[in-house]
């Protein structure tokens, strides 16, 4: 599994954060930092929650 943030999207929210904080994980300024690696399968609830989560549609999961 592979998650992808569309930092140019991405507003600051917060809210993928607040949904998977074991997962997603902010910048000093509130904004979601890239994944450098696969998430692995037991993460992928969260990982849909957090895409779920992002007003902005920032999130891809694939
Ligand atoms: S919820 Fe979306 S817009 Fe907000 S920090 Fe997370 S990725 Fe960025």
């Amino acid at each position: 599994m592979k998650i992808t943030i569309d930092r140019s999207s991405c507003s600051g929210h917060a809210r993928c954060a607040a949904a998977a904080p074991g997962l997603f994980r902010l910048d000093e300024d509130g904004y979601a930092l890239p994944f450098d690696d696969e998430v692995p399968g037991d993460l992928e609830r969260d990982a849909r929650e957090g895409e779920s989560a992002c007003p902005e549609r920032a999130i891809t999961v694939e």
